[in-house]
């Protein structure tokens, strides 16, 4: 429960900045956000799965957003096992950065991200080596010297042939002359490339977590309006090739038979009510014969946290 009431705490936070942002109804919302919580748990009591809360689902709270990141982490692995399976692909994870900028350029920085981006993969040696990607914009911010950092983070299917193909392998070194290239700016001194280790869920986890993170955003109103004026209505995450081709398929849940069944066997269930800065914890009930159906030998929908 440490995690929850961790990051409900910060939702608590997250209010007072939210507040000039959105209505009195979706503020209730966020007010009320994993207020209750339902675990189910099996006899051991060692197990626990969230069975049912009540989640705002706003796209900055601390709560909903890791949440959220749980389960999109869980459908980039699956979209990468059908891609790795069915496509034989492999994949190779690029982060691109630029100098920190101030708050006033931080929407003009987040443009030429995209722009240079494009320009990036429209040189003929990317576009031969990409087989579809998926892009995550974050933005970072630094407290000592107040400026922030958009950067992107890109997951790129490439053939099994790539690594030991010297015509078509791109070194790190290319990377970096290709983004200072693209950006017109000499001065970046490093690019991340890296290829993927199977199943790494750090990396994974990395690609799917929010934009930005809770502990960077919530530092004051300042800074949390400049990221929310700079991420709202955007979009997070861009798929494609053939990452939009298994993200379609994950939606219409074609790709559902790549899930693993979770066999814990779930008896009993217990409720959480937050209390103005802990969850009070119910005893336990036990789940009905109709409950255990519902609840047991279902599809695993988020991947643990490092
Ligand atoms: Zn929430």
């Amino acid at each position: 429960m440490n995690k929850y009431t961790e990051k409900k705490k910060r939702n608590q936070v997250f209010q007072n900045f939210i507040k000039r942002h959105i209505g009195e109804n979706q503020m209730e919302l966020v007010r009320e956000c994993n207020t209750f919580l339902s675990f189910v748990t099996d006899k051991t009591l060692e197990k626990k799965k969230l069975y049912k809360a009540n989640p705002c689902k706003n796209r900055f709270c601390p709560v909903c957003s890791w949440r959220k990141a749980r389960k999109d982490a869980l459908g980039l692995s699956l979209m990468m096992q059908y891609v790795k399976q069915h496509k034989q692909k492999e994949f190779i994870f690029l982060t691109l950065t630029t100098p920190n900028v101030k708050v006033n350029y931080l929407e003009d920085e987040i443009k030429n991200y995209n722009k240079s981006f494009k320009k990036m993969f429209e040189r003929k040696k990317v576009r031969m080596i990409s087989k579809g990607y998926v892009r995550k914009l974050e933005i970072t911010y630094n407290k000592k010297d107040d400026t922030y950092n958009p950067h992107f983070h890109v997951l790129i299917a490439v053939n099994k042939s790539y690594f030991k193909d010297t015509k078509v392998y791109i070194k790190q070194k290319e990377w970096l002359d290709l983004w200072r290239d693209v950006t017109n700016m000499p001065e970046i001194t490093q690019v991340y490339i890296q290829k993927i280790r199977q199943n790494d869920n750090k990396e994974l986890y990395e690609m799917a977590k929010y934009s930005g993170k809770d502990s960077d955003y919530l530092v004051n109103q300042k800074v949390f309006d400049a990221f929310y004026k700079s991420l709202k209505g955007k979009q997070v995450l861009v798929y494609s090739g053939l990452f939009k081709e298994a993200r379609k398929k994950l939606k219409n849940g074609e790709l559902d038979y790549l899930r693993e069944i979770d066999l814990t066997e779930y008896i009993y269930q217990i409720f959480y009510i937050w209390n103005k800065k802990e969850y009070l914890a119910s005893e336990l009930h036990d789940l009905s014969e109709q409950e255990k159906r519902e609840i047991n030998k279902r599809m695993i929908s988020e991947i643990e946290e490092e």
